[in-house]
């Protein structure tokens, strides 16, 4: 299993998963179909399944196009079957999904969305957060209560510290910005922006980060309560 980052949109990220035994692919959060089509095409890879971590367009966007093209079966959030376009798969909290050889189970994490879940890949340790989890940050929360938030963050960081986190979005120097104000004195945060600011000239994604890194770096992950935590949404909304 190998996994290709597409470029969407300003900012977002789409992953194919790619399976290179049965030469099939799943694809997280379609932005827009042509990105994901051009990557495909020639490389006779076909896509057999779109995962939707919440419903919000900039993560569903290429649905019904990538659907209708490859046939390929759209898999989300059972509560949000009436807002992901196409949906066919309804999943629950802690199911584990599995499809061919991709393996995944699903964790409901609010806060961001009301029915937003992020896909961990748990044999391979990769995970896919959507807009709950960024690198260096976490989502705004549209839907949900700060309590909601903090605790699927939680979630999020009691997975294994190895695994590679996947995020919706490329807001990590932007992010960093805001941890370093925060927290100058974090060496491990230092050396993060310095790799983060060679990749980015580079023309690289900053993706994939992985849980130590952001438990080491991420001062939303490093709130130690609510509390605290709540403050730093709101001083990030006004940042
Ligand atoms: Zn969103
Ligand atoms: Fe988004």
């Amino acid at each position: 299993m190998r996994v290709e980052i597409i470029p969407c949109l300003q900012d977002n990220y789409s992953y194919l998963i790619i399976d290179d035994n049965n030469n099939s692919a799943c694809i997280v959060d379609p932005s827009e179909a042509k990105p994901i089509i051009n990557f495909l095409e020639n490389k006779n890879i076909n896509l057999k399944y779109i995962l939707n971590t919440h419903h919000h367009y900039d993560h569903t966007g290429g649905n019904k196009e990538l659907k209708k093209k490859f046939e390929s079966i759209v898999v989300g959030f059972k509560k949000d079957s009436d807002r992901i376009p196409g949906i066919d798969i309804l999943l629950e909290n802690n199911q584990i999904w599995k499809a061919e050889n991709f393996l995944a189970k699903i964790i409901h994490i609010p806060g961001h969305t009301s029915g937003h879940i992020c896909f961990h890949f748990f044999q391979e340790k990769l995970v896919f957060t959507g807009d709950t989890l960024f690198s260096l940050g976490c989502g705004k929360i549209f839907e949900g209560t700060y309590k909601e938030m903090f605790e699927s963050l939680n979630k999020i960081k009691s997975l294994p510290e190895e695994t590679k986190v996947y995020c919706g979005h490329e807001y990590t120097l932007n992010n960093s910005k805001f941890c370093i104000s925060y927290e100058p004195g974090n060496h491990d945060l230092k050396k993060k922006i310095e790799k983060i600011k060679k990749k980015i000239k580079e023309g690289q994604p900053t993706m994939p980060t992985t849980i130590k890194e952001e438990l080491d770096c991420n001062i939303f992950l490093r709130a130690k309560d609510l509390e605290t935590f709540s403050k730093l949404r709101d001083l990030k909304d006004n940042f």
